[in-house]
């Protein structure tokens, strides 16, 4: 492997937990009681609405509830659309928090002189709760799919993530689960790409899994502090 000028994330599922589909309904099913709207009906709307969320194109979080709620037959009213709002930003913003070991690797790399990007299928309330994650004092660059209206493995993303960094693709290290066939995007592109795959996972919590990746998988991420080029990066 080559010393990579800079390394680009995944977000859910690398750098924090992917939302396991139970937990995820779960918050679905508690929002429809706010919304008056069946349960499972709404889960399966708010989940089959990832493509268009992620793309930014179902407006804001608010909005984004309003007409989920309304395809399941309910008229909520703005109190409860905001009481069910809330629930899934208070979701969020706990799987954002992230862990001391992740925030040790990320200082690792910042020490080793590499600077650091985001590259994440998200939906419009990831990137208003990003400044208020420990994430966001090490990763100073983002490429979120619902700002740009683009989403992984579109080569628009990273590209967008490397142009900030001022770097050229080949010179990008990406790191990630695999959702969204996102490591066959980043190696399309000629960036270095490292799979992470931890003990335990559920693919499950994956919507688009990159089955066919069959290049470096580590299983931690503190993995990527012990590889022989970080010496050489600084
Ligand atoms: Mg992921």
């Amino acid at each position: 492997m080559r010393a990579p000028a800079a390394v680009l994330f995944d977000l859910w599922g690398t750098l924090v937990p992917a939302i396991p589909p139970s937990e995820r309904d779960a918050v679905s099913r508690e929002m429809a009681v706010d919304l008056g709207v069946d349960g499972t009906a709404f889960a399966a709307a708010y989940r089959d609405s990832y493509r268009e969320r992620f793309l930014g194109v179902t407006g804001s979080l608010e909005e984004t509830v309003r007409a989920l709620a309304e395809a399941c037959g309910g008229a909520p009213t703005v109190a409860a659309v905001t009481a069910a709002a809330a629930r899934r930003l208070d979701l969020t913003r706990r799987l954002l928090e992230s862990d001391d070991p992740t925030l040790a690797v990320l200082d690792g790399l910042l020490d080793a002189g590499l600077p650091l990007a985001l590259v994440s299928d998200s939906s419009v309330e990831t990137p208003s709760l990003w400044p208020e994650s420990p994430l966001s004092e090490r990763i100073w660059v983002t490429a979120f799919s619902c700002l740009l209206g683009v989403r992984k493995p579109d080569p628009a993303v990273y590209l967008h993530a490397a142009r900030e960094l001022d770097v050229g693709p080949t010179d990008c290290l990406f790191v990630g689960d695999g959702d969204g066939r996102e490591l066959s995007g980043a190696a399309d592109l000629g960036m270095q790409v490292v799979r992470l795959r931890v003990p335990g996972d559920d693919p499950s919590a994956r919507y688009d899994d990159d089955r066919s990746f069959t290049g470096p998988t580590i299983t931690a991420l503190n993995d990527l502090l012990k590889m022989p080029w970080l010496r050489r990066a600084k």
